[in-house]
């Protein structure tokens, strides 16, 4: 199989081209490097009858085989790693090392999904009567992917939708197209047909996803202004959501904190994946008696950064993926230098060519400047001061979002009082960033609803089905 060319959509088991198509770039040369099918509203129905069809014999199915099938795309995904590394770093702009991750990752994924399935709970046994509740699958379930990891983001819908009994069709970002498309590919002897579809296009097609009336359930990942909309048009029929939206998670350094040590774990929590990470730190709340200090090692570190091409060997961060985001930094930064914000590092885009955005961080703006109240989604950082453990609280939780959070002390205990309260769907203490299959992840607020990973992400895609068994006829 080429990963590099004739990207076709998955439709019933077949390829499927459409009438029209759509530019995916390179990000760090804007060079075109592929055309994806922009499916047409016919497609997107054929899609989902597709998976309509299957979802009888696919749930009916046992489920140590539908879980040996989700461990199955595991090893392919491990068999064509090197491909799909290297279309992810083309596609998306992240350096190898991050591709490592997100591709390694999803391999774990599936297997760990694989392992997973939901008990049956027996509320009574008696010689009157049994009752208990399983959980049956929902039927078709519409997946939203965004940019930022598009393969392991898709993942983490597939295989657990695949493993609870559901069938699929999966939408990839229009901007990120390319290795969706190639694992459907992958997995079109694999899987029966119609289990999983991809369909590539633009804004227009997730909208119908959201809208179909046989579609039972949308798994969004994304923006927090996207996700309003999709609540909003799955109510038709009373779709079930799961919905895994933007943040602007504050990172709490406490003053006893080891300051070298913790600089470079705080840079890497800032500015992976270019900080393009729902779960990046995005406000860093440090308090005034390291502040210098810190704020010193952190630049320090961030200058034996390497940003550049993701293709090229010893970069460490890639540009931007896209240059409508590209352009949403810019006009940030220049907010930020308009209203005399001071860079520590950084602040100035290239000509390019190439989205690219240098690490900036930004010396304690006010708490109401848009570098700190928007989620910037791209490698600006603000530093800010603080002397008071209520008003950091307090500062941190002064946002819309809730997604996640951490707070670095040495002092445990005072570390984990003010995790505790930090309104948000995960707070780490020491530590940024560890994910897990069994896990629970899901944003308080206004980043999302409900819950992905763990055996609750794979409850949402089931309903409850209670059985009250009289043995008397
Ligand atoms: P986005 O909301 O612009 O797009 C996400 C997906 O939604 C794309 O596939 C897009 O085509 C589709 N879409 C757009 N409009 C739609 C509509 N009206 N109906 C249905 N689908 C529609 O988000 P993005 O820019 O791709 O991703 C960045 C955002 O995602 C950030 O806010 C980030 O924090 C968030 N994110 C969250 C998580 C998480 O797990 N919470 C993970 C990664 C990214």
């Amino acid at each position: 199989m080429d990963f590099f060319s004739d990207y076709t959509m998955t439709i019933d088991g077949r390829a499927a081209t459409a009438p029209a198509g759509f530019p995916a770039y390179n990000p760090a040369t804007e060079d075109v490097i592929a055309e994806a099918p922009d499916a047409t509203r016919a497609q997107l129905d054929a899609a989902v009858d597709a998976a309509a069809r299957a979802f009888p014999a696919w749930s009916a199915r046992p489920i140590a085989e539908r879980q040996a099938l989700v461990a199955r795309i595991g090893d392919l995904i491990e068999a064509h790693a090197e491909a799909f590394m290297r279309l992810l770093t083309l596609e998306q702009g992240k350096a190898r090392k991050g591709a490592e991750w997100e591709i390694g990752g999803s391999v774990v994924w599936c297997r760990e999904i694989a392992r997973q399935s939901l008990p049956v709970h027996v509320v009574e046994d008696t010689a009157e009567r049994r009752v208990e509740t399983r959980r049956v699958p929902l039927g078709v379930i519409g997946g939203i992917t965004p940019w930022n990891f598009p393969v392991l983001l898709a993942i983490w819908k597939i295989a657990p939708a695949l493993v609870a009994g559901n069938t699929m069709v999966l939408k990839p970002s229009p901007y990120t197209p390319l290795c969706t498309l190639k694992l459907g590919e992958l997995l079109r002897d694999v899987l029966p047909p119609g289990v999983l579809n991809i369909v590539s296009g633009g804004n227009d097609l997730g909208a119908w996803l959201t809208t179909h009336p046989s579609v039972r359930k949308i798994s969004f990942t994304g923006s927090t202004a996207t996700g309003r909309k999709i609540m909003a048009s799955a109510s038709g029929n009373l779709k079930r959501i799961t919905l895994e939206l933007g943040g602007n998670d504050p990172a709490i350094v406490l003053p006893d904190v080891d300051v070298k040590q913790t600089a470079e774990k705080l840079f890497w929590a800032a500015f992976q994946n270019s900080a393009q990470f729902c779960v990046a730190a995005k406000r860093l709340y440090i308090h005034e008696d390291i502040y210098d200090e810190l704020a010193t090692a952190l630049v320090d570190y961030a200058r034996t950064v390497k940003v550049g091409d993701g293709a090229r060997q010893g970069i460490d961060l890639g540009p931007i993926q896209n240059r409508m985001q590209f352009e949403k930094l810019r006009d940030l930064l220049a907010d930020a230098k308009a209203n005399g914000q001071r860079f520590l590092i950084g602040g100035e885009i290239g000509d390019g060519p190439g989205f690219f955005v240098p690490v900036t961080i930004v010396d304690n703006p006010p708490e109401d400047s848009r570098v700190v109240v928007e989620e910037a989604f791209g490698p600006v950082l603000p530093l800010l001061k603080f002397n008071d453990l209520d008003d950091v609280v307090a500062r941190a939780n002064a946002t819309e979002y809730g997604l996640a959070a951490s707070v670095w002390g040495r002092d445990i205990e005072t570390a984990r009082q003010v995790a505790e309260r930090i309104e948000a769907g995960t707070v780490w203490i020491n530590e940024i960033h560890s994910f897990s299959p069994h896990v629970a992840f899901g944003g308080h607020k206004q980043s999302g609803i409900g819950i992905e990973n763990a055996l609750e992400g794979l409850a949402e895609y089931t309903n409850a089905q209670t059985l009250v068994v009289n043995g008397a006829a």
